[in-house]
C-alpha cells in the first residue's frame, strides 16, 4: 500500500486540492477539517475524513492514530489548515490574533509533535508546512498574520535541523496569492476590496491546483532529497 497522507484544513482551497491530487496518485488519505461535511466526495475512497480542529492536540492526535491502524504509518503530514484575518494592530480586535496564532502555529506545531516521533523511529518520513511568501515578506495590514508565518518559517527551520540526522524531511511551500475562501474570513470590508483590486490589478492569482503540484513536487522527491523550500507566486505578483 501506498503511504497514508495526513492534509489538515483538507475542507477546501489548497488542501482540497492537494487531497485530490494526492487521491489521483493512490495514496490513501486522512483529511482533517471542521467542516468535514464537504468532504463527501472522499467517501468510500481510500480516505478517512475526520473532523478536527488543529488546535485541539487530543482530537488531533487521535485522527491520526485511527488513520494509522487503518492505513500504516504517517508517510506525508501536509500542516495546511491556516487562516487570514487582515488588520491594522491599532484597531483590530486581538480575538483575531489569538484564533491566528493559534490555527497558524500551534496548529502546526501540533501536527509536527503527533507524527514525528514515529517518523524518527521509522527514519522516514516528510513534513511540509504551509507558510506563505508573508513569512518572508511584509504587507499593508498583514502585521499579525506575517508574524505567523515568519514563525512557520522559523519553526520549520529549525526543525528540520533537529530531525535531519535521523532521515526526516521539512519542507516550507511559501505561496503567494492564491484564489481560495481565505480573504473571506477578514472582517474590514475595506481591506477585502483592497486585496480584490490587487489581485484584480496583477491580472488574476495563482490557483490551489498550482499549490497542489508544488506539494506533490516536493514530496515525490527521492527520499535523500529534501526541497526545503518552494516559493511560488503569479508571475505578474510583484511583492
Ligand atoms: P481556505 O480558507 O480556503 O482554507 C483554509 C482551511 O483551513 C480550511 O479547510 C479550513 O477548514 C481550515 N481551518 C481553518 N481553521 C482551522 C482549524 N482551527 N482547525 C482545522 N482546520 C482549520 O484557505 P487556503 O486554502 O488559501 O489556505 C491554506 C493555507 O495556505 C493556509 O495556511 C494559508 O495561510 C496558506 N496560504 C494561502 C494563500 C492564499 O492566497 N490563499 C497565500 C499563502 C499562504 P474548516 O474551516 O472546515 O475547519
Amino acid at each position: 500500500m501506498k503511504e497514508l497522507i495526513v492534509i489538515t484544513g483538507a475542507s477546501s482551497g489548497i488542501g482540497l486540492a492537494t487531497a485530490r491530487a494526492f487521491q489521483e496518485k493512490g495514496h490513501p488519505l486522512l483529511l482533517l477539517a471542521r467542516r468535514v461535511e464537504r468532504l463527501k466526495e472522499f467517501e468510500g475512497k481510500q480516505a478517512l475524513c475526520a473532523k478536527a480542529d488543529v488546535t485541539d492536540m487530543k482530537g488531533f492526535k487521535h485522527a491520526v492514530l485511527e488513520a494509522e491502524k487503518k492505513f500504516g504509518p504517517t508517510g506525508c503530514l501536509v500542516n495546511n489548515a491556516g487562516v487570514m484575518l487582515l488588520g491594522l494592530i491599532q484597531d483590530q480586535n486581538p480575538d483575531e490574533w489569538k484564533q491566528m496564532y493559534d490555527v497558524n502555529v500551534i496548529g502546526v506545531l501540533n501536527g509536527m509533535q503527533i507524527v514525528l516521533p514515529g517518523m524518527i523511529q521509522r527514519k522516514k518520513g516528510t513534513i511540509i508546512n504551509i507558510s506563505s511568501v508573508a513569512g518572508r515578506f511584509t504587507f499593508p495590514s498583514h502585521a499579525a498574520y506575517c508574524g505567523t508565518k515568519y514563525a512557520v518559517h522559523g519553526i520549520t527551520e529549525n526543525v528540520r535541523k533537529d530531525v535531519a540526522k535521523y532521515n526526516v524531511r521539512l519542507a516550507i511551500i511559501a505561496p503567494g496569492a492564491v484564489e481560495t475562501e481565505l480573504l473571506s474570513h477578514t472582517t474590514s470590508e475595506q481591506i477585502k476590496t483592497d486585496y480584490e483590486g490587487w489581485k484584480k490589478e496583477m491580472g488574476g492569482v495563482l490557483s490551489a491546483e498550482d499549490i497542489a503540484n508544488a506539494v506533490l513536487y516536493t514530496y515525490f522527491q527521492p527520499p535523500q532529497v529534501c526541497v526545503r523550500e518552494v516559493m511560488v507566486a503569479a508571475t505578474r505578483q510583484e511583492p
